[in-house]
C-alpha cells in the first residue's frame, strides 16, 4: 500500500525507533505515546484493520499478541501493561493498518 504510512515504515521509507522486528512482524516506539513507554506491534504485510483480517491471519495475530508481553518485559513494563487494538473510524482507528498498541509505565493510564 503506496499510501499507508506504517508499510513506509515496514520499507525503510520513515525513520522509526524499531522494538523488534523479524521476517513478519516490525514493533517500534509510538510517535505520540500515551506513557513513558507506549509501542505498536504491526505485521510486515498489509492488512488495513483487524476486521479485514481473515483465517489465513490466525497464526500471525496470535504471535503478535505473543509478543506483547514478551516486548513489554524488554521495556521495562515488569508490573503490567496495556493492549489496544482500535478497528474502524468508529473504533477510533487513524493508521488504517492494523496494528496492537502496547503501553504502561509511571502513572496507571486509561484510555478508551
Ligand atoms: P490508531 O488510532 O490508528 O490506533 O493509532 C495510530 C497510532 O500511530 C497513533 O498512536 C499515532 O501516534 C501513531 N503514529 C502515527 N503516525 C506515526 C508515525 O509516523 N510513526 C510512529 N512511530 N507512530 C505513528
Ligand atoms: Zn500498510
Amino acid at each position: 500500500m503506496s499510501d499507508c504510512i506504517f508499510c513506509k515504515i515496514v520499507a525503510g521509507e520513515i525513520p522509526s525507533s524499531k522494538v523488534y522486528e523479524d521476517d513478519e512482524v516490525l514493533a517500534f516506539h509510538d510517535i505520540h505515546p500515551f506513557a513513558r513507554v507506549h509501542f505498536l506491534i504491526i505485521p510486515k504485510a498489509h492488512v488495513a484493520s483487524l476486521a479485514d483480517c481473515a483465517p489465513e491471519h490466525e497464526r500471525l495475530l496470535g504471535r503478535m499478541l505473543l509478543l506483547a508481553p514478551r516486548l513489554a518485559k524488554e521495556q521495562g513494563l515488569d508490573s503490567g501493561f496495556k493492549t489496544l487494538i482500535n478497528t474502524g473510524r468508529g473504533g477510533g482507528q487513524e493508521v488504517f493498518h492494523v496494528h496492537i498498541h502496547v503501553f504502561g509505565g509511571g502513572d496507571p493510564v486509561r484510555r478508551s
